[in-house]
Formats: structure tokens, C-alpha cells, sequence
């Protein structure tokens, strides 16, 4: 586009208006307007739009909304999903907006907020036997954050680190060829039909992804297998609650008893004055009722106060799915979130496990852009996210089913089923014991989905991009792998936390001295070998932390008790927090370290070897050469409530 300039020198376009300000998409020497297209700006389009700009990476990020989502959906966060804010430096800014962690509290099951309650379970960590687990398992807390104040968070740490991010704009076809990708957008405002030229492109466009069908990735499981209605609505319940502060209210009622889970909820948005209010029904029959009357109807039913007068504000309904990709990309193109799993909320796996795709992929595709990589490296993606995927969608919905055992005592073949279920379920009988007993148990089983730190933080990743530790054999459980958290220096698990000191006398993480984009080499006070080894490799994405020397001590041995490996030996660290490879045996010499670091580093980054003899003149051409240096975020988050 030519651009004269008027008599004031203010550069004007052809048709005589002032030329813009800014112009996001310049095409470089290559030709590409911008590295990277994320189509999605929800969880997981967020954070990855926000890793690759603090990377140092070109990214145009695109939603279709003119916003972010319009509804609470995603809230519980869990402590791997801090932990990745953590590293973005964003740990801080979600905090301040979430609910924090003790406050999510017990989880009830009642028959309404005002009436009887049956069991209650601490969950979420925050009970007596398992808050230590917490605590001892991660720098973060878990939060209460809903994804319309997520969301922001992310887009503003993004287009504040150089991301192009682009509202109302519909992501509409690609064309990928060897070097890249061509990819067709509409204007919403306008109309107009663009397309943009980028190395890759993230499908992270939800659960009715476009770019997942026009791929034809392979999808197993089923869609819209049951249905929910969820009303958003206002209403002050502190006095109902206050005294048990929970997100979630659980309530036996018959109005509300339709499905699998066969209960409605109150879940607390912003405590304790805006709700939702959920329940199955029947599909069979068609879309429920939501007129007012029949919805105000059923809150107070749910709170158990035939007088209140709640507040509507919006009225939705969503349908459980059970589906998962088994391959989550092809050629340049990258799916991930909720367009390659597809579940219920149920475990609140969702938002989670889509940032977790998003930083899985983020460093990868950084490292290809660079030439820090090769292409190998981008397979390992699909390779170690496609199983959590598949593990996720059966968790959420076994979750669901798990709830049948929590309600046998109600009796549904009753004129009132919750009274007569009520004098079932305290008759001083044999049965009665029995019932109480079976009650007891589908309640312990709950702690599958309420407490399930190891579902959370027990990813096990097998890839290309993780190299086995040959002194290993198949991990052992030394606990019941969905609750309790392992953790462990072997390859392909995520670094153990532990905590260190800084040179300010204050505590620091493990995960706090890796990550931010880079590789770390992680060894003890008697590894100056692989110190030695890894500066003479002067590579621009390698870093080395010695724990014990200034800036990460170790006065209280915490890493000494979790390294599993001697203090001589080394870890390779990836910047998205998991092990890529080990040496668990004592190294001393120089010579020696840098030929096991080197061969690590290249079949980890599929990088060319000198060693094997596959590095030579070209090879890196492939790849774009354009020097552009990794940006790590100034601020150090504080430190979660462990501190
Ligand atoms: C009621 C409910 C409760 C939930 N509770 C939890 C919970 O507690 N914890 C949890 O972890 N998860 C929860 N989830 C799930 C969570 O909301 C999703 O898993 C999460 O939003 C997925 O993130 P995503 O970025 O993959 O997709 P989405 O958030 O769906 O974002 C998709 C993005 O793609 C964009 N897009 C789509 N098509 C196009 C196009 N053609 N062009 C341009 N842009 C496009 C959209 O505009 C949007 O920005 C819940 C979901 C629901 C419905």
C-alpha cells in the first residue's frame, strides 16, 4: 500500500485517510506476516497467544466473540494451571481476582440450602488429611477463578507482550503447504475476507472446532450424550452459607433429580451473592422449559425459600460430551482445548487441561520458529497430549457417574421422596446401618473427583521430546495414582517442587529457577562438570541452576530428599516445567558431560548431531533463522500460601 504524504507530513492512504498507527501484520524476508495464528482466544488460545509473545515469537491471535466467553463456565483452577500462570508471571494478577483456596472449601449435599443436609466432604485439598498434600505438591494453590476473569488476564498479558490479537474476527479456512500456512479470516465488522501467512497454525477453537473438523482429526467417543440447564442468577445467600463456605451446593431434590448425576447445584460465582443454579433433563423430551416462572420455581425450590426473589441473568443449557482426538495435529497445524476433548465439567478438568495444551506446545513451536528445533520436536506434542486427553474426557464423566451411590437413600418411588428417603436413611435397623454405611463409602469414592491431586499433577508424559533414564524400570504407585500426587525426577514427569532460597533470603521454587521459555540444566554443588559442559555449548536456550550455589540454597534439603538422583548427576528441565531426560549416576568430567548434555539436548530438541553424524551444513534452513530472543517475564511471583 503507497502512502503520500500531505502538505502537515502526516502520512495519508490513497483514499486520502491518515494512515494507520500501527500496522500489525508486516510480512517478513521469508514472507510470513506473522509466525504463528492461534485461532481462539479462550483458555487455551490465551495462554498460548501469551507464551509465544513472551517467547519472543510473532502471534496473531483471532476470536470470533467480540469478547471473551459471556459465562462463568470454567472456575476451579487447579495447581498445575497456576503453576503455568506462575511462570507466565500472572500467578499474582489471578490471585487478586480469584476466590481464594480455603474459601472453596467443603462440598455439600443437602436437600436444599435451608434444609437438611446429608453428607459434606472437604475437597479441593483444603481438608485436614490432605491440605499438606497440597501445600507439599506445588508453590500455587488451587483458585476459584471464572473464565470471564481469566480470560482478560491472559489477553492483556499477550497483546501487552506483542501479541496481535484480533476481536471479531471469524477464523474461516487454511491452506498448508510445506513452509506454511495460509489462513482465511472474516471481518466481522466489515465483512471483509483477509488471509495471513504464518509458519503454524493453533486450533484452539473449542469444543465446535472448525479447523479440527476441516483437518479431519480422528475423534472417538460421543456427543450431546445428556443435557443440563444452568441458570445465572443474583441472590443474596450468605445466611444459607456463610458458616460453610463451599463452590458447590449439591441438592437431592425431585424437581431437580433428572440424569446421571440426578441432583441439582448451586454453584457460587462470587460469594455469596451470584449463583448458578443447574439440573439435568431429559433430551428425549426436547429443550426444557426455562420460562421465568418455571426457573425462579426451581432456585427457590433449590435454596429451599419459597420467598426469594432471585435475580436471572442468563439462562443456558449444555449437553455432556465423551470425546476425544487421537491425533491432535497434522502438518503445521496444532489442535488443542476443548476441540480435541471434549467433556463435562465435572473433576473441572477443562479450562486446566486446555492451558496445559496451550504450554505444552507454546515452548515447541517458540523452539522451531528459532531454529532451536526440529520438527521432531512439534510431533511430541500430539504424542503427550493425546493420552491426558483421552484420560481427562473418562475421568470427567466417570465422575458423573459416581454420584448414583450418594442418593440410594432417596427414595424416588415416593409421594415426598426426600422425607421418606430422610426416615430410610436414619432407621435404627440393620438397613438403616447398611444404607448409612453404602452412603459413607459412594461418599469417600467422591474424592476421585474433589481430590484428585493426582488426576491433576500426575501427567506422565512418553514422547520423542522425553528420554527414557535407562536405570529405570515401569514407575510403581506407591498410592492410589488418582488422589495422591507422585513426585518424581524420572523423565517424562513434571520437576517436583520443592523449596529453595533466593539470594533475597526468600523462598523460591524449583519451578520458579526453570522454565520461562528456556531449558534447564538442574545439577547439585558437585556438578560443576555439567555446569562446564553446558557453557561450552554455548546455546542461546540452555541454562544451567546449580541448587545450593546463591539464588537457589537448599537450607532446607527439600531438593536433597526429592532428587532422586546424586548430586553429581544432572536434569534436563523443559520450559514447560517437565523432565526431558536424567543422568542418575555421578559425572566429573568435563569432556564426558558435554557429550551425554549434547546427545540429550539433540535427540530431545531433534536437533542435528555431531556425535551420530547427522549435523551438517543446511540443515538448519528448514527453519526460520530469524534471531528473535527469548523474553523472560521481570516480575517473580510471589509465592503461593505455602510461603
Ligand atoms: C458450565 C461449564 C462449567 C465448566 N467448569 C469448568 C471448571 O470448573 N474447570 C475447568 O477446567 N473447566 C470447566 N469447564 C470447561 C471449560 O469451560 C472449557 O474446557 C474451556 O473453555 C476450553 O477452553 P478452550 O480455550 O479450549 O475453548 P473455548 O473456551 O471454548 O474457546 C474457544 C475460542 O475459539 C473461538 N472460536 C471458535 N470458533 C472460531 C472461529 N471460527 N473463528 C474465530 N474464533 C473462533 C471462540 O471465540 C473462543 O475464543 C466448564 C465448562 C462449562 C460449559
Amino acid at each position: 500500500m503507497s502512502t503520500p504524504v500531505s502538505d502537515s507530513e502526516t502520512p495519508v492512504r490513497a483514499d486520502g485517510y491518515p494512515a494507520p498507527m500501527f500496522e500489525p501484520f508486516h510480512a517478513d524476508e521469508d514472507g510470513f506476516d506473522t509466525d504463528v495464528v492461534v485461532v481462539g482466544l479462550g483458555p487455551a488460545g490465551g495462554v498460548a497467544a501469551t507464551a509465544l509473545a513472551t517467547y519472543g515469537v510473532r502471534v496473531h491471535a483471532a476470536t470470533v466473540f467480540p469478547w471473551v466467553a459471556n459465562g462463568p463456565r470454567a472456575h476451579i483452577t487447579n495447581q498445575r494451571a497456576v503453576e503455568v500462570l506462575r511462570d507466565l508471571g500472572l500467578e499474582d494478577t489471578a490471585r487478586q481476582q480469584a476466590t481464594p483456596w480455603d474459601q472453596m472449601g467443603d462440598t455439600l449435599f443437602t436437600t436444599s440450602l435451608a434444609g437438611e443436609e446429608i453428607v459434606r466432604l472437604q475437597t479441593w485439598g483444603t481438608g485436614d488429611l490432605r491440605y499438606g498434600d497440597y501445600l507439599k505438591g506445588s508453590p500455587c494453590t488451587m483458585l476459584d477463578l471464572p473464565q470471564p476473569q481469566m480470560e482478560p488476564i491472559l489477553l492483556n498479558a499477550a497483546a501487552s507482550r506483542g501479541a496481535v490479537l484480533s476481536l471479531n474476527t471469524e477464523y474461516l479456512d487454511h491452506a498448508q503447504d510445506e513452509h506454511g500456512v495460509t489462513v482465511t479470516f472474516r471481518d466481522g465488522r466489515t465483512g471483509d475476507v483477509f488471509t495471513q501467512r504464518a509458519r503454524y497454525l493453533l486450533g484452539f477453537d473449542g469444543a465446535r472446532s472448525r479447523i479440527v473438523e476441516q483437518l479431519g482429526l480422528p475423534l472417538e467417543g460421543e456427543l450431546a450424550r445428556a443435557g443440563t440447564a444452568y441458570i445465572r442468577f443474583k441472590a443474596n445467600l450468605t445466611q444459607y452459607v456463610e458458616h460453610r463456605p463451599s463452590i458447590l451446593y449439591w441438592i437431592f431434590n425431585s424437581h431437580a433429580g433428572f440424569g446421571e448425576i440426578g441432583m441439582g447445584l448451586l454453584r457460587a460465582i462470587r460469594p455469596w451473592e451470584e449463583w448458578i443454579a443447574g439440573w439435568g433433563f431429559d433430551m428425549a423430551a426436547g429443550e426444557p422449559d426455562l420460562s421465568d416462572e418455571k426457573v425462579i420455581n426451581q432456585i427457590r425450590t433449590l435454596v429451599g425459600d419459597p420467598n426469594l426473589e432471585p435475580e436471572i441473568l442468563t439462562k443456558s443449557l449444555w449437553y455432556v460430551n465423551q470425546q476425544h482426538a487421537t491425533r491432535y495435529s497434522e502438518g503445521r497445524v496444532f489442535c488443542g482445548g476443548d476441540a480435541v476433548h471434549r467433556h463435562p465439567p465435572s473433576s473441572g478438568l477443562g479450562s486446566n487441561t486446555s492451558m496445559q495444551d496451550a504450554f505444552n506446545l507454546a515452548w515447541k513451536i517458540a523452539f522451531a520458529v528459532k531454529g532451536y528445533a526440529g520438527p521432531g520436536l512439534l510431533d511430541s506434542y500430539s504424542d503427550e497430549r493425546v493420552p491426558i486427553g483421552k484420560q481427562i474426557v473418562a475421568r470427567a464423566n466417570q465422575s458423573r457417574k459416581d454420584y448414583a451411590g450418594l442418593r440410594e437413600w432417596f427414595d424416588h418411588d415416593d409421594a415426598d421422596p426426600v422425607t421418606a428417603g430422610l426416615s430410610k436413611l436414619k432407621a435404627p435397623t440393620p438397613e438403616g446401618v447398611a444404607l448409612r454405611e453404602r452412603l459413607y463409602e459412594a461418599l469417600e469414592l467422591k474424592n476421585t473427583e474433589f481430590n484428585a491431586h493426582g488426576v491433576e499433577l500426575n501427567q506422565r508424559y512418553t514422547s520423542a521430546a522425553v528420554q527414557p533414564d535407562p536405570t529405570l524400570g515401569e514407575e510403581e504407585w506407591s498410592r492410589h495414582p488418582e488422589l495422591y500426587l507422585q513426585a518424581t525426577t524420572r523423565p517424562g514427569a513434571k520437576l517436583p517442587h520443592a523449596w529453595l532460597v533466593g539470594t533475597d533470603g526468600r523462598r523460591t521454587s524449583t519451578l520458579d529457577v526453570t522454565g520461562k521459555g528456556q531449558m534447564t540444566l538442574l545439577t547439585g554443588l558437585a556438578g560443576a562438570a555439567w555446569a562446564d559442559a553446558a557453557d561450552k555449548l554455548e546455546l542461546p536456550f540452555l541454562k544451567t541452576v546449580i541448587i545450593g550455589r546463591p539464588g537457589a540454597a537448599d537450607p532446607y534439603g527439600q531438593w536433597q530428599q526429592i532428587r532422586e538422583i546424586p548430586e553429581a548427576g544432572a536434569l534436563l528441565v523443559r520450559p514447560d516445567g517437565y523432565i526431558a531426560w536424567r543422568h542418575n549416576a555421578e559425572v566429573w568430567d568435563i569432556d564426558e558431560a558435554a557429550t551425554l548434555l549434547e546427545d540429550a539436548l539433540c535427540a530431545v530438541l531433534d536437533r542435528p548431531n555431531r556425535h551420530d553424524g547427522t549435523a551438517g551444513a543446511g540443515d538448519r534452513q528448514q527453519y526460520s533463522t530469524r534471531p528473535v530472543d527469548i523474553t523472560v517475564p521481570a516480575h517473580t511471583p510471589a509465592t503461593g500460601s505455602g510461603s
